[in-house]
């Protein structure tokens, strides 16, 4: 199983940002901390013993890291008393460059932590500005030069492509800045306008802005050819890895892994069904900071529904092309008891014809073309 902590923390808000974040005291953060962990104790008591062995822990935001390293491995230390951590447990922690220093580095490594996840974004000061980051590219240089002093040997970067006013130049040199300090990971994504934050308000009406859909395309293939010859392999969509250096916790939401979320808002997905924390925070903090562990409200959660058959199928599906080794063929019939082909047969040949589907020599694996991957959004809905 998985585990993901959600720490909905940010010192400011970013301009494109829908993650579910805000600003909070000193004092509010401590009594997050605190019922964080009466939840994590409420499923420690409440899981079967086999379900409690974890593979990967995931601290996301958020801001991991605004609640400084000593609560992060306060956390890390109740939930190794409340679940099994395997031995080779990937332990991540996402963290912005302005929030943590050497020291707080240290003490995570030191405290079991053993991937880190930095949101650069771009390696231009006047494009972070613009994004409404709170770092400087020198703050990232600063902190990634700390985190591998400290001993840290897996570390992620992330980056976002086609910002307003970015050109193809441009984007290449913050590529380029970043494949310099040889991270093990870099996830690569192009900007999305999400409704509700100031950039969709700014950007949705004036589209002139933003790069045209043909930059944006050139930056995508730019990442694939750059990162390709710097020796990332492309193992999902938008994330590529030096080889035995992928997300282990990411690929396990895209194989359909168990995991329990638990922070505010944090979604799970267990036994068939999918369910998710209310976003409430005071809420939150009522139903989880008591000492005798019993909730307050009994309806904590935003949503909560069983698969049926035809939607786990279909989340087989489109979850698992997203990897570039896509899905097994045996592994379909061993979840479903059904054929792959005998589902999808009429889906999958299209595609196959179309070129963006190919079933590997052996047919045991069907995955997407390089072209599949481009209009991977094209392929899902095939599957919906
Ligand atoms: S730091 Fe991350 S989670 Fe926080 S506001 Fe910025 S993008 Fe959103």
């Amino acid at each position: 199983m998985e585990l993901y902590i959600h720490i909905p923390f940010c010192v400011r808000k970013c301009k494109y940002c829908d993650f579910l974040s805000m600003t909070a005291d000193e004092e509010t953060r401590e009594r997050y901390v605190k019922a964080l962990m009466g939840e994590i104790a409420y499923y420690g008591r409440h899981m079967e013993k086999k379900d409690r062995i974890l593979e990967t822990v995931y601290f996301g935001g958020g801001t991991p890291t605004v609640i400084g390293a000593r609560n992060l491995i306060h956390i890390l230390d109740c939930i190794k008393k409340c679940f099994q951590v395997k031995d080779g447990c990937e332990i991540t922690v996402e963290l912005n460059p302005a929030t943590i220093d050497g020291e707080g580095l240290k003490e995570l490594h030191k405290g079991g932590v053993n991937r880190l996840s930095i949101g650069l974004q771009s390696a231009h000061n006047e494009e972070l500005r613009l994004l409404g980051r709170i770092h400087s590219y020198e703050d990232f240089l600063e902190v990634f030069g700390k985190a591998r002093e400290a001993g840290f040997d897996n570390i992620n970067v992330d980056l976002i492509s086609a910002l307003p006013g970015q050109s193809v130049g441009d984007y290449q040199d913050s590529l380029q800045k970043v494949m310099r300090l040889k991270p093990e990971h870099i996830s690569a994504y192009s900007l999305i306008l999400e409704e509700g934050t100031p950039f969709y308000n700014t950007y949705v009406n004036h589209p002139e802005l933003l790069p045209d859909e043909e930059t944006d395309r050139e930056m995508y293939h730019l990442t694939k050819k750059v990162l390709k010859e710097a020796g990332y392999e492309r193992y999902e969509i938008s994330n590529y890895a030096k080889p035995g250096f992928e997300s282990k916790h990411n690929s396990g939401y895209w194989k359909r892994v168990p995991y329990l979320g638990t922070g505010l808002g944090a979604s799970s997905f267990m036994e068939g069904k999918r369910f998710k924390n209310g976003t409430n925070l005071k809420e939150y903090l009522q139903n989880w900071e008591k000492e005798d562990g019993n909730i307050v409200h009994e309806d904590r959660f935003d949503e909560f529904y069983a698969l049926s058959r035809q939607d786990e199928m279909a989340e087989y599906m489109y979850l698992g092309l997203r990897m570039s080794r896509g899905v097994s063929i045996k592994g379909f019939f061993k979840c479903f008891g059904k054929g792959l082909f005998d589902i999808y047969g009429r889906e999958l040949i299209k595609l196959e014809k179309e070129g963006l589907l190919l079933v590997d020599e052996e047919g045991d694996r069907v995955y997407l073309t390089d072209f599949g991957m481009d209009v991977s959004n094209y392929v899902f809905e095939r599957f919906l």
